[in-house]
């Protein structure tokens, strides 16, 4: 690891990415935490080793099912080698539930359930969706299927090719959900094209940064469900802090760690959890 030779390109949310030579990323999976939209100063410990660890373990799991990834190796438990791609810049999002956003859109009449769903708050719905968002705007924007095309980042057959794709993946994962209690209630996924123009499944997947996880036993329609990983975050600023969705505004990055080490240790433990739970697999 020490002899990979890379260079710094850019920070996300959660991950630092560098250059590693040709036609390769490394991956570097922090313990960076954000809640609200807002970046705590706070850091998870092992929560980038299981974001790195499941996305791998996932990604393996889609090799076996014929689906290509973008990963050729996991160097470190939060590192990972992957293939320089084209991203394609949308994100691509699964739903089994009528929940987030879809839900906000469904009250304002923008959208249309699949037929037979129960109008209510984290609804089952009667089939799985797959939508599209903007990827590098500030807010995600849905996207229609003509958006994409006409904005010559897809063709008909390259979008039909995606859905296929994350509703295939979809249904991995629901597998792995439900032998470990979980409800996967939506994700979000994205791609990138190769040099063969061939659609290959990029960032990270199966995590619960990207999926909203619930847990089976406690769920109930008609109410706002617990997310498994950041719930225990999110109550306590809310309850303590105070915050609510507009405060801090959205896009802060806080520089003054804010949680209680019980806090930082329940969560942590929490992304453990899933992570054992979801691969069968001890951390
Ligand atoms: O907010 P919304 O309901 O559209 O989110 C759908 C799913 O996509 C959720 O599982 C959420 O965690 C995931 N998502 C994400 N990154 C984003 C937007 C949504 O991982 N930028």
């Amino acid at each position: 690891m020490s002899k990979l030779k890379k260079r710094f390109l850019r920070s996300g949310k959660v991950k630092d990415i560098y250059d590693a030579g040709k036609e390769k990323l490394l991956f570097v999976y922090t313990d960076r935490l954000s809640s609200h939209d807002v970046m705590l100063a706070d850091k998870i410990p092992h929560k980038g080793q299981v974001l790195c660890r499941l996305s791998s373990y996932c990604f393996a799991n889609c090799e076996n099912h014929g689906i290509e990834t973008h990963m050729i190796e996991e160097i470190d438990s939060n590192k990972m080698l992957v293939k320089k791609l084209f991203l394609i810049p949308i994100e691509v999002i699964g739903r089994n539930y009528l929940y987030g956003s879809y839900w906000k859109r469904y009250q304002r009449k923008e959208v249309q359930l699949p037929k037979g769903t129960d109008p209510v708050l984290a609804a089952k719905l009667t089939e799985p969706l797959v939508e599209f968002t903007t990827k590098f705007e500030k807010k995600d924007k849905p996207l229609t299927e003509q958006d994409i095309i006409s904005r010559e980042w897809l063709g008909t057959n390259e979008i039909a090719q995606i859905k296929k794709i994350t509703l295939a993946l979809n249904e991995l994962m629901l597998e792995d959900a439900e032998r470990a209690g979980f409800i996967l209630a939506d994700f979000k996924l994205e791609f990138g094209i190769d040099e063969e123009g061939k659609i290959i499944l990029a960032d990270e997947a199966e995590t619960p940064d990207t999926c909203r996880f619930w847990d089976a036993s406690k769920y109930q329609p008609n109410k706002v469900q617990e997310s498994f990983d950041k719930q225990i975050v999110r109550d306590y600023l809310e309850k303590v802090k105070g915050w609510d969705k507009n405060q801090p505004t959205p896009g802060t990055k806080l520089t003054e760690p804010i949680l209680p080490k019980e806090i930082i240790q329940k969560t942590s433990q929490r992304y453990i959890q899933a992570y054992e739970r979801l691969t069968r697999r001890k951390f």
